[in-house]
């Protein structure tokens, strides 16, 4: 069995997408840290908006500028993940109080199914503590602005996303064609 490394962090998510809440918590989750492995984990019964290879690709995008993070998929039991890798912290980011019954729940049952893997847990800052990626989809399907909520390099991929689930026409392509 790998050892489980408590200077090794998974942070896991299903990041659909990746948005600045998220990348606070691994921005500051790569301070503490001396490694730290984002996780997207791959669940066959979700369709997600996002394809976990696409969503690979943005936490990789947003990622780059942190050489201590590296971004991976996983199937089946988070803690067994962070095992497999030899780390021996999960990562978790609280944002409300109706976050932590979940959140209680699953580190207790982690903690049962592995006792060597800590659950550790970093608040939400202030202006992300009501950021999810549900919320992030239902704007960008609204054509809200998204700046405050996606890493800037993010944005035209999600409007992108957004227009060919509404099968709108794309204006970028041909800019100067009248309609
Ligand atoms: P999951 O499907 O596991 O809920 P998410 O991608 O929604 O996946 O979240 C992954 C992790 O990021 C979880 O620990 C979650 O609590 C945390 N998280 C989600 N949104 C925020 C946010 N706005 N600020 C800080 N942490 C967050």
């Amino acid at each position: 069995m790998e050892r489980a490394d408590p200077q090794v962090a998974v942070y896991t998510g299903t990041f659909d997408p990746v948005h600045l809440g998220h990348l606070d918590i691994i921005e500051r989750g790569s301070r503490i840290f001396r490694r730290l492995i984002v996780g997207v984990g791959i669940n066959p019964e979700k369709t997600p908006f996002f394809s976990i290879e696409e969503r690979i690709e943005m936490l990789q995008i947003v990622c780059q500028r942190f050489p201590n993070v590296e971004v991976r998929s996983f199937h089946g039991l988070a803690v067994c993940f962070v095992r497999s890798v030899g780390a021996g912290v999960m990562l978790r980011g609280l944002r409300t109080v109706s976050d932590m019954e979940y959140e209680f729940s699953m580190s207790l049952t982690n903690q049962t199914l592995d006792p060597e893997i800590e659950t550790v847990f970093l608040m939400a800052k202030v202006e992300y503590s009501h950021l999810s990626s549900s919320l992030i989809r239902q704007i960008a399907a609204f054509g809200g602005d998204l700046s405050r909520f996606l890493p800037a390099e993010l944005i035209p991929v999600m409007q992108k996303r957004v227009r060919q689930h509404l099968q709108l026409p794309n204006p970028g392509i041909f800019p100067n064609r009248p309609d």
